[in-house]
């Protein structure tokens, strides 16, 4: 595809998530604005990534350390951009990863947290992050188990760098978004209870959860942070 239609196609995409955030806004009395869409590049292409920003996709995310690195060089000349890492993050890239996200979603340990702060420190940089957690239970997936809330909290409490803005989670892989409901509704009730037992600390209120197949269900239940890749990239390459 040429840079015209390639446009063409993604302002096509872009403006059938939108109507759909909004009619999920709709029916459950929520304000479009209380919703970021976060756009997904793994695998897209550096020339589609340029297009991106012109198009009001600002914030990106990437779930490889190195592949955000590498972007976020190519994108280094707009200052309207933000990028989110939403996969698993190794100690050894933590360093060079965090002057360059506005937000790490996939904080899955207390180790990776641990180490987070302390290289904040080191930086002198405030760093925000949300929790993962595991609400579908599946062995596959990375995060915290949901029943490790309560023991989290002092070291929550001890943290001086890192904020803790809100939690994330993948919810069960289905082709059927109602399956993902009871996670989406599991993890809105985490939040509650960290914000109860963290009382005015870290400004916990972010709920980054939905993809492609469940955004819908997500805003419904609350999400703040919906992740979307397929709906925008799928098929455009490759
Ligand atoms: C790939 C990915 C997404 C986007 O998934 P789609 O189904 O393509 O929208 C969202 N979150 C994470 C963590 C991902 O790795």
């Amino acid at each position: 595809m040429d840079t015209l239609s390639l446009r063409d196609e993604l302002t096509r995409r872009r403006d059938v998530v939108e109507t759909r955030i909004h009619a999920a806004c709709a029916r459950s009395g929520r304000r479009r604005e209380d919703i970021l869409l976060l756009a997904v590049t793994k695998t897209v292409p550096d020339s589609i990534l340029q297009l991106l920003p012109d198009l009001g996709l600002c914030r990106l995310g990437e779930n490889r350390p190195q592949e955000l690195w590498r972007k976020a060089e190519l994108l280094s000349s707009r200052s309207d951009t933000w990028w989110h890492l939403i996969g698993h993050l190794q100690r050894n890239k933590i360093e060079r990863t965090l002057p360059l996200v506005e937000l790490i979603h996939s904080v899955d340990s207390l180790r990776l947290l641990n180490a987070i702060e302390e290289n904040s420190a080191r930086q002198g940089r405030r760093v925000a992050v949300l929790l993962e957690f595991n609400t579908s239970r599946e062995a596959s997936k990375q995060g915290f188990a949901p029943e490790q809330l309560d023991e989290l909290v002092p070291a929550l409490q001890s943290l001086r760098h890192v904020q803790v803005r809100g939690l994330m989670t993948m919810a069960a892989l289905d082709a059927d978004a109602e399956t993902s409901r009871p996670c989406f509704i599991l993890l809105r009730s985490l939040r509650g209870k960290l914000r109860a037992l963290l009382a005015e600390r870290h400004n916990c209120r972010h709920l980054s959860m939905g993809m492609t197949n469940d955004y819908e269900v997500a805003i419904e239940e609350g999400a703040t942070i919906v992740r979307i890749g397929s709906a925008l990239f799928g098929g455009l390459y490759g």
